[in-house]
């Protein structure tokens, strides 16, 4: 399902289980079109179909940012081939006006949540009732108060979590 967020803002929602994908559409010089996660292979028939109904092609995607690498954000990567891919691990090379990155430990090691505007793309870390597991192999128990406290400072209206 495609919910319009902001006139250049798309949530991407599906069927079965997996993340979110939300596409930005920056008006910059080159016009960027940006994801944010994946989704889970599961969904990728429609995640498909969606990017068809938004008239954008495959190739037309040339930045997708992991908010961490779970196999329900990051399951569609292949899809990507031309896409330059940004995680924690690169985060520091990627470099776009207006998206502020949020180092947020918790829910993975590698978490990170993005500030675009007045949106908060929160991953797994925050939902609208609650917070991200800190219970898996991957987490940071220990370090998810810190960065909920990161993200409580920041001025944002619009939350976009990685599962609505
Ligand atoms: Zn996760």
């Amino acid at each position: 399902m495609i919910k319009q967020i902001k006139d250049n803002v798309f949530q991407l929602s599906f069927g079965k289980f997996g993340s979110c994908v939300y596409l930005l559409k920056l008006k910059d010089k080159d016009n960027k079109n940006i994801l944010i996660d994946t989704s889970s292979k599961e969904n990728r028939q429609e995640l498909l179909l969606d990017l068809e109904k938004l008239k954008i092609k495959l190739e037309e995607i040339s930045i997708i940012i992991l908010t961490h690498n779970h196999w329900d954000h990051n399951g569609n990567l292949e899809l990507f081939k031309k896409s330059k891919i940004y995680a924690l691990k690169n985060i520091g090379k990627f470099k776009v006006n207006g998206i502020k990155v949020i180092y947020t430990p918790g829910h993975t090691y590698d978490s990170i949540c993005l500030l675009y505007k007045d949106i908060l793309f929160s991953g797994d870390t925050i939902f609208f009732n609650g917070i991200g597991r800190t219970d898996l192999p991957e987490s940071q128990p220990e370090k998810m108060q810190e960065s909920l406290e990161k993200l409580k400072k920041l001025k944002y209206k619009i939350l976009c979590p990685g599962h609505v």
